[in-house]
């Protein structure tokens, strides 16, 4: 299996809506939780299709509010969101592809992935 940076620091940034996870090789990654909920990766909100991630529009304030961040063995964490849902387990792989900085991806998130509510 081939080494990949893993977090080594996972903080909510509750003010701005954000997850900051810093990475064993020191890349820190900014993830406003509406981008993070909007491609959730569990099979309710992907379906069974199959494909690139769909992005799922986020309606409710709420659906965007981390309530905890678990750990799932030594992978991935999992996203506990106000609305309940919890079933969302983001690898670490996955997110670090999913980095929005200005280094990974130049063209930044577009409007409707970042804003708060
Ligand atoms: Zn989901
Ligand atoms: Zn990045």
């Amino acid at each position: 299996m081939s080494w990949y940076p893993h977090p080594t620091e996972i903080d909510y940034v509750q003010a701005e809506g954000l997850l900051r996870m810093t990475f064993s090789d020191d890349h820190v990654a900014d993830y406003p939780a509406r981008y993070l909920r909007g491609y959730c990766p569990c099979a309710h909100c992907q379906g069974h299709s199959g494909g690139p991630p769909k992005w799922q529009e986020v309606t409710k304030p709420n659906q965007i509010r981390i309530d905890n961040v678990t750990q799932v063995g030594n992978y991935a964490i999992c996203i506990a969101w106000g609305d309940g849902h919890d079933s969302g387990i983001y690898s670490f792989q996955n997110l670090r592809t999913m980095c929005p900085c200005p280094t990974c991806m130049p063209d930044g998130l577009p409007e409707e992935k970042r804003r708060l509510t």
